[in-house]
Order: C-alpha cells, then sequence, then structure tokens
C-alpha cells in the first residue's frame, strides 16, 4: 500500500477524505493536528507548548512537531502504508522530513493535494464540528450529523475546536499561503491535484482511481 500526504488548505477536506481513504485501504492516518489537540486534552507536556501555537493559528515549532512525526513513522504499522496529513507545512519541515524518510528507509509515493478557492474554505471552517471522543468531523450545513449535535459514530456531543473561528482562521489561510503551498512544487513529481469543490464522495472516487487497489 502507498506511502501518501495529503495536502491542502485548512478547510479543503483532508480530515474528511482521510477518514474515507484509511477505512478503505486499512492504513494509519497521521494527522498532526489531531496528535496535538490530543495532546492538549491530556494536557502533556508537548499539548502544554502546542496550545498558545494552535490558538493563534501558528505553526507548532519544528522541534516538537517533527519529533512526534517521526516518533509516530518508526511504528511498525507505518510499514506497510501511511497518510500523513497536516505535515509537513513548510520547506523547513520539508528537508526534514526528507532526512527522516531517509534515515527510515521509506519511500514516499504520492502526494495528493486538495484544492478549494478560499472564500469557501472561511465557510467551511466556521461551520465545522467534531466528535472530541471518535475524531469524526461534520458541517453544520454540508455535512450536518443525523442528529443536531451528536456523533453518528459513537454518540458524543459535538464540539467546535478552538481554532475554528473567524480571527483565527484568517491567520491560518495566510500561514498556508506564505509557507505550505510551496510545499506542492517541492513536490511536484509527486502531486497528484484534486478539485476538493465537490461532493465528498464523487472527490473519494477520484482518489481511490489515483490510489489504485
Ligand atoms: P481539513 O482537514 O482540510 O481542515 P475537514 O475535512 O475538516 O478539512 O473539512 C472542513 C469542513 O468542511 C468540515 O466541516 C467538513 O465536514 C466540510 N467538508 C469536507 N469536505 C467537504 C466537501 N467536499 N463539501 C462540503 N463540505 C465539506
Ligand atoms: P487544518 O487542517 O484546519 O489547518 P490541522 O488540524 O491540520 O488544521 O492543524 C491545526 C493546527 O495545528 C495548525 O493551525 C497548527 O497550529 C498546528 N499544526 C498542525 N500540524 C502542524 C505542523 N506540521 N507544524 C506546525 N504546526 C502544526
Ligand atoms: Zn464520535
Amino acid at each position: 500500500m502507498k506511502k501518501m500526504l495529503i495536502m491542502g488548505p485548512p478547510g479543503a477536506g483532508k480530515g474528511t477524505q482521510a477518514e474515507k481513504i484509511i477505512e478503505y485501504y486499512g492504513i494509519p492516518h497521521i494527522s498532526t493536528g489531531d496528535m496535538f489537540r490530543a495532546a492538549i486534552s491530556n494536557k502533556t507536556e508537548v499539548g502544554l507548548i502546542a496550545k498558545k501555537y494552535i490558538d493563534a493559528g501558528n505553526l507548532v515549532p519544528d522541534e516538537v512537531t517533527v519529533g512526534i512525526v517521526k516518533e509516530r513513522l518508526s511504528n511498525p504499522d507505518c510499514k506497510n502504508g501511511f497518510l500523513l496529513d497536516g505535515f509537513p507545512r513548510d520547506l523547513k519541515q520539508a528537508e526534514m522530513f526528507s532526512d527522516m524518510l531517509k534515515e527510515l528507509d521509506i519511500k514516499l509515493d504520492l502526494v495528493l493535494n486538495i484544492h478549494v478557492d478560499s472564500e469557501k474554505l472561511i465557510n467551511r471552517i466556521i461551520g465545522r464540528r467534531i466528535c472530541p471522543n471518535c475524531g469524526r468531523t461534520y458541517h453544520i450545513t454540508y455535512n450536518k450529523p443525523l442528529k443536531e449535535g451528536i456523533c453518528d459514530e459513537c454518540g458524543s456531543t459535538l464540539i467546535q475546536r478552538k481554532d475554528d473561528n473567524v480571527e483565527t482562521v484568517k491567520n491560518r489561510l495566510d500561514v498556508y499561503a506564505q509557507k505550505t503551498e510551496p510545499l506542492i512544487n517541492y513536490y511536484k513529481d509527486l502531486v497528484y491535484n484534486v478539485d476538493g469543490d465537490r461532493d465528498v464522495d464523487v472527490i473519494f472516487n477520484d482518489i481511490k482511481k489515483v490510489i489504485g487497489d
């Protein structure tokens, strides 16, 4: 199975597609954002450091981020493929990631790049709700749970991420445009561009075609 990155601006649908990809292909989803949110709710040392950066929509320092990714990728469950989401987020991280891959003897196969216009991203982010228990993502209009405010999967009460507010979102979109978007060129030989402004299942079918069986 493939070793992949999923990229795209905040709100593009990376987490939503990742949920489908990992279920279909049975590979681990490695999301730096999810790992940081878990660390914050467990009040670990990493969580305490990461919180102030995340709440402001800024990048968490590399020494923290690169460390958690390396530890996770060293786990044997990544041997047969993985989907990395939210990392790398700037050129420095991409270079550190290349070194890490060499050290762990891993070859990256594919970079999925989801594109959505920025005006649409703000609505997606502001309307996003997540399950604090199982991590599933919903949207108050585009992707409603069966029962308002309740996770279909596990029955927990949905919450809004603290960084999903208008002020922080603008900064996150700027950080993406300045620091992360240039990575599409860095990975140009591996990139598959996905139009993210379509139905969730239509996008997933497109992605399945490029990943293969
Ligand atoms: P990311 O992980 O890229 O930040 P998410 O997967 O969390 O993005 O999606 C952001 C929000 O947009 C969520 O509320 C999600 O339910 C919604 N969403 C995801 N994909 C689509 C889509 N194709 N059309 C409409 N809304 C979507
Ligand atoms: P989204 O897909 O909506 O941008 P993520 O869950 O990927 O959100 O990330 C949330 C926040 O976690 C980011 O705004 C940033 O503060 C932090 N973060 C996640 N991944 C990284 C990373 N690779 N480097 C630095 N900070 C990160
Ligand atoms: Zn749930």
